[in-house]
């Protein structure tokens, strides 16, 4: 249970450093290759009436999701998807 905790502050606390490098930084292409499973299997998620800044990616292949920021991805944890 406090590993749990742990693990979700840090990613509250990588949220944080993510909106803060947000404001001027450009797009990137969303990558395809899934960093979990290495699969070619990432589709952007659409979210329709939210403007998103930070799009979430989602793998076909072994389900995880993840957020894409500056080129890099990050695993969204908790999250229920499909
Ligand atoms: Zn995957």
């Amino acid at each position: 249970m406090f590993g749990l905790l742990l693990f979700g502050a840090g990613t509250v606390w990588l949220g944080i450093l993510m909106l803060k490098e947000l404001v001027d930084t450009p797009p990137f292409d969303d990558p395809s290759r899934c960093p979990a499973c290495r699969h070619d299997a990432l589709l952007r998620v659409q979210r329709e009436g939210i403007a998103s800044a930070a799009p979430l990616l989602h793998c076909r292949h072994c389900n995880q999701a993840f957020w894409r920021w500056q080129g890099s991805l990050i695993r969204d944890t908790g999250r229920p998807l499909f």
